[in-house]
């Protein structure tokens, strides 16, 4: 139960949430001046202090050591009362529970600072404790360098003593990391603390600037997170703190805590610069999916392509061409790094034409072994009566050769040179001599019942679309049922499809997995907030099509938060309602 904290925005585990005290404080922040503290019942006990509106106060503590064995510290817990206040509640990640507070200090993140694993497993296990809407407090740890990597595993608040007391040492921090500040000949920064000679710069000085460059960050950091672009952020930042990068390394081993939280689609590009962008969870799912969910309805050859830097790749000039080249005697699959496989019915679903990559011609030896790896799966997965390889030398070729091999097939291939070759083009052109054309029609069908497997699940597209007519021009389609009822569109921005109310009691009456919002007895208008959620699917996850149901009500929406948070969360937008009907 949190009356004074909310969450207004999330990317991945960060979060993007408000501290309502009699002034607003927007969070990620600093929590110095915001919190006061109670004290320790070690000491002495503690009187319930009085409490007000302007600060969280911390109700009155025992801290323990780590280690210290659970039964002595569940007989010596305090037991914390409900206030009427803003209030927060000190917890060891290894004995952490629910005190339905509004904030949550964790006591022992200063062991935890430079351990990356210990870090990762202490911060899931807080997170997965307590209610998505409480903030999550840790003291004494947060540097400039630090910050990004912090937030990113679900921090909500810090503080600048650590960043201060580096300062009384002389370390001199920045977002890229500590220097000496002895060894600085200039003051590489313009905080008002910086603004006097080198000589006459204190160590006094040198804390004040490391705090101002904290705020600095945090600021940085809401505005990511807010445009949805923390990740492209962290996988720079955390090159300049060994310890950042094996938490974000060891927070990528934990897909399942990060994949609950990562939005399904985004509006945002993201942006493929190093070998971590393979780890994120948007490219890890879309793999997953495509390699257990997507089925191929095609029956035509496999024409394996190289991506275009333009997306989606059929309005490229290469695609236009293969296509051309192709005529609908194909079944395209276009293959990318960080991506793996693109079926061509998947071309707009997030983030197959969200990414930016940077195209030197080589591969690095992970980027093979990932889009390899994919493509293997998917080919298992997928039977195909010939597969041709369209593909250049770079990496393409080597990849395609290796999953050949490994699987037994026999690819043909059909570029000379270059694939946008004459030749080249004529050769693909020629070896499909003979092969027949799908329809126009069967194209339309396929790709919304593969939009339906990917977003709902394996098989939902023949479960949900079997008989349907569409219409429309692609890429905006829509589906009606043979009583000429529309039950989805297509949603080409995100590649998904929405439903209509028809759809969404399409999708309850069918056998594939339903994720549901069950709500009170009422009717929602625009959207659901948490209170009122009675239920939700495990399964949700932000951005999922969701049936809304119940005493009064079915519709159907997008999810704004995970099924596990709206089932937890005492405030803000669970889902939005785009149709609705009283019952
Ligand atoms: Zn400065």
């Amino acid at each position: 139960m949190t009356e004074y904290f909310e969450v207004h925005d999330r990317d991945g585990a960060a979060r993007l949430g408000e501290l309502r005290l009699s002034e607003s404080h927007r969070t990620p922040a600093l929590a110095d001046d915001l919190l006061v503290d109670a004290g320790s019942e070690w000491t002495q006990d503690r009187e319930l202090p009085a409490g007000d509106e302007s600060k969280v106060t911390i109700l009155p503590h025992r801290a323990f050591p780590g280690g210290t064995p659970e039964e002595v510290q569940d007989a010596f817990a305090p037991a914390y009362p409900t206030v009427e206040f803003p209030s927060a509640a000190v917890v060891h990640s290894e004995s952490v529970a629910d005190h339905a507070a509004d904030v949550y200090v964790l006591s022992n993140a200063q062991q935890l600072a430079g351990h990356a694993s210990a870090f990762v497993d202490a911060i899931i296990a807080v997170r997965e404790m307590i209610s998505g809407d409480t903030a999550l407090y840790l003291p004494g740890v947060a540097t400039p360098a630090t910050l990004p990597m912090l937030v990113a595993a679900g921090v909500d608040l810090v503080d600048s003593h650590a960043a201060r007391i580096e300062g009384t040492r002389g370390q001199y921090l920045t977002s890229n990391g500590a220097q000496f500040l002895e060894d600085l000949e200039e003051l590489p920064c313009s905080c008002p603390a910086c603004q006097q000679p080198r000589a006459e710069f204190t160590l006094e000085d040198c804390a004040e600037h490391n705090a101002t460059v904290l705020e600095q960050e945090l600021r940085t950091v809401r505005e990511r997170i807010r445009a949805g672009r923390l990740r492209d952020y962290l996988e720079g930042q955390v090159r300049h703190d060994n310890w950042a990068t094996g938490v974000m390394r060891q927070l990528d081993q934990q897909y399942g805590y990060l994949e609950q939280r990562t939005p399904l689609i985004r509006r945002a590009n993201l942006t493929a610069a190093t070998d971590d962008t393979l780890r994120r969870v948007e490219i890890q799912r879309y793999a997953e999916r495509v390699t257990s969910r997507y089925r191929n309805r095609f029956n035509n050859p496999c024409v394996l392509v190289p991506c275009s830097a333009k997306k989606p790749y059929s309005e490229s000039q290469s695609h236009n061409q293969f296509h051309q080249a192709i005529q609908f005697r194909g079944h395209l699959v276009s293959m990318t790094s960080p991506i793996g496989v693109v079926p061509q019915e998947l071309e707009l679903t997030y983030p197959a034409q969200h990414y930016d990559t940077v195209v030197t011609g080589n591969w690095s030896e992970t980027e093979k072994e990932f889009v390899s790896n994919v493509l293997r799966a998917y080919l298992e997965r997928t039977s195909y009566p010939r597969i041709i390889a369209h593909v250049p030398d770079e990496g393409y070729r080597a990849i395609c050769e290796r999953v050949e091999d490994e699987l037994g097939l026999s690819f043909e291939y059909t570029v000379e040179e270059h694939p946008t070759t004459t030749e080249s083009l004529a050769n693909l052109s020629s070896t499909l001599a003979g092969e027949e054309k799908y329809l126009k029609r069967d194209r339309q069908h396929n790709t919304m019942r593969a939009m339906a497997d990917y977003q709902f699940g394996d098989g939902a597209g023949d479960l949900l679309f079997d008989e349907i007519q569409t219409e429309g021009r692609y890429p905006k389609l829509r589906a009606r049922n043979s009583d000429g009822d529309q039950l989805a569109v297509t949603v080409p921005q995100y590649g998904v499809l929405a439903l209509t109310l028809a759809g969404a009691k399409r999708w309850v009456a069918s056998d594939a997995p339903t994720k549901r919002v069950e709500i009170d007895g009422f009717v929602p208008h625009g959207s659901v907030l948490a209170p009122g959620v009675v239920d939700a699917s495990d399964d949700i996850r932000p951005g999922d099509e969701v049936v809304i149901e119940g005493p009064k009500a079915f519709g159907v929406g997008r999810a704004e938060m995970s099924g596990p948070e709206m089932e937890k969360s005492t405030r803000g937008i669970a889902s939005s309602v785009r149709h609705v009907e009283e019952r």
